[in-house]
């Protein structure tokens, strides 16, 4: 048996650099493993990221946060879904909720039971049928219920929060835990002639940081694993076309709205994130439609109050590491790959990396075989997401302008159109076993960007047209009745 890894070195102190050194620290509290982690302040970090998805909490706790202490040191707010503006043209809005639709338990079956209404002629909104939804619409708020009988069992909240207090919030967790942090800039690898392996980070204050292991988190430049190991990059701007964003903050609200808004726009879309010290503003775009000042106005005059600070551009190239995993180079974060955050699923993506990384963790002789797991897992994860937010670009309707015609009539991925005509003949959602959105998100972004099931589930026929009709008024009726007392976000 191999020699355990006794240094793991992170690179990057951003949201992915920190949350690494948070989980390993956690997890090699007792191993005698020695974590260091680099940063420069004067590279400095993307600083966006605001909003996640329900998995967060598998993170947070995974980590020991304690929750009402993250929230108050981050400006956090509850995240209860995204609201879609505009994709279908005018003042089209739909919402795509966390948690489930219909009873509890029912979450796989209840889009059979709208499907089979909407065919029979019934004209019931599918908002109705998210707790989730309602609560969010009436800006109320409580947390799910482990009781699965309870209607409160159907809900999902997230967060949105400040990118630089939740890196530091780790930061402050990870340093009691022992992680040592240094300041620098990498000037030059030292790699093993042989191996190729990387064996230390040089600093440019002359510092040499060895290790065993290196977490390569030094966002989209990939300073190790693609400068260094060379392990490619798969471009995806052929079907996901936005490669730049403006990020502005703006004066916080009043009522903090408890979910993020996506409104598409000429090029791209605009987001709006409320936290409670501020809101985060920001537009997706993409430069072969739009020139970057043209889309700096477009953010500012959409925005509801003017920028409290001088709007930043971000550019990007959508796609994925072609191996995140080279050597002892394991890339997480923006490192490792970049879908842009329609869905809010960068941080996920950064989470289920680390946890992919705690279940493969290595020896010193750095196994290839774990290796070839985690980007085999790591590609298969970031192309069942990636073909989620393809959909809501390619099935957009009612736009017209360049960068919507352009979507609508690309081709796409086999695996999406696969899944697309699957839900259009048979009303199935097609999932993978593990994939991240279930079938509750997939029915309300189909359905939102209007297209609806042709058929449904026979096994529903053991109960009449008219029984299934009385089943969803009760549902939906109960919904009403629980929102009505909540408490206010
Ligand atoms: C426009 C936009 C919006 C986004 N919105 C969301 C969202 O709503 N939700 C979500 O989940 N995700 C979102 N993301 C993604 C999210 O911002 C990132 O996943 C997250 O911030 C992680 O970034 P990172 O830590 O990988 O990289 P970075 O933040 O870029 O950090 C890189 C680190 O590496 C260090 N570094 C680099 N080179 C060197 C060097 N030579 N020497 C020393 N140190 C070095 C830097 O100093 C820095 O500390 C968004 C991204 C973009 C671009």
């Amino acid at each position: 048996m191999a020699e355990p890894i006794r240094n793991v070195v992170i690179l990057g102190g951003g949201t992915a650099g920190w949350m690494t050194a948070a989980a390993l620290s956690k997890a090699l509290e007792r191993s005698g493993t020695a974590i260091t982690l680099v940063e420069s302040e004067e590279i400095g970090t993307v600083g966006v990221g605001e909003a996640t998805i329900p998995t967060i909490h598998w993170f947070n706790s995974l980590v020991g946060l304690d929750e009402a202490r993250f929230m108050a040191d981050t400006g956090a707010t509850w995240k209860l879904g995204i609201e879609f503006r505009g994709w279908q043209g005018g003042d089209s809005a739909y919402f795509h909720p966390f948690g489930t639709y219909g009873s509890p338990g029912d979450g796989a079956m209840f889009p059979h039971r709208l499907a089979r209404a909407w065919l029979g002629g019934e004209d019931a909104p599918i908002e109705a049928f998210s707790l989730t939804t309602q609560m969010a619409r009436a800006r109320r708020f409580a947390k799910p219920v482990g009781d699965p009988r309870s209607l409160l069992s159907t809900l999902g909240y997230a967060f949105h929060f400040d990118a630089a207090r939740y890196a530091a919030h780790l930061r402050m967790l990870a340093q009691a835990r022992g992680v040592t942090r240094h300041e620098g800039k990498v000037a030059h690898v030292d790699q093993d002639a042989e191996s190729g392996h990387v064996r230390a980070l040089v600093l440019d204050n002359g510092e040499r940081i060895a290790g065993d292991l290196f977490v390569d988190c030094s966002g989209f430049r990939g300073l190790l694993i693609e400068q260094v190991m060379h392990a490619g990059y798969e471009d995806w701007s052929h079907w996901l076309p936005c490669d730049a964003a403006w990020a502005a903050p703006s004066a916080a609200e009043a009522q903090v709205t408890p979910y993020t808004q996506a409104t598409a726009q000429e090029a791209g879309w605009r987001w709006r994130i409320p936290l409670q010290h501020r809101v985060g503003n920001g537009y997706v775009f993409s430069t072969r439609f739009q020139e970057p000042d043209a889309a700096r106005a477009l953010l500012v005059d959409a925005m509801e109050s003017p920028p409290i600070a001088d709007p930043r551009l971000i550019r990007f190239t959508p796609g994925r590491r072609k191996r995140a995993w080279v050597g002892n180079v394991v890339a997480v974060g923006l490192a490792s790959g970049f879908l842009e955050p329609l869905e809010s699923t960068s941080i996920h993506l950064i989470q289920s990396g680390i946890g992919k990384l705690l279940s493969l963790f290595p020896r010193a002789d750095m196994n290839p075989l774990l290796a070839e797991q985690y980007n085999r897992l790591s590609a298969r994860e970031i192309e069942e997401v990636r073909d989620f937010v393809i959909l809501h670009y390619h099935r957009t309707q009612g736009r017209a302008e360049p960068l919507w015609r352009h979507c609508q009539t690309m081709p796409i991925p086999e695996t999406l159109a696969y899944k697309i005509e699957q839900f259009r003949t048979s009303g199935r959602i097609m999932l993978g076993i593990d994939e991240l959105f279930r079938d509750a998100s997939w029915f309300a972004v189909l359905t939102g960007q209007g297209t609806r099931a042709r058929d449904y589930n026979p096994l529903l026929d053991v109960m009449s047209e008219a029984d299934n009709r009385e089943q969803l008024r009760a549902v939906r009726n109960a919904i009403r009745g629980t929102v009505a007392k909540l408490p206010n976000a």
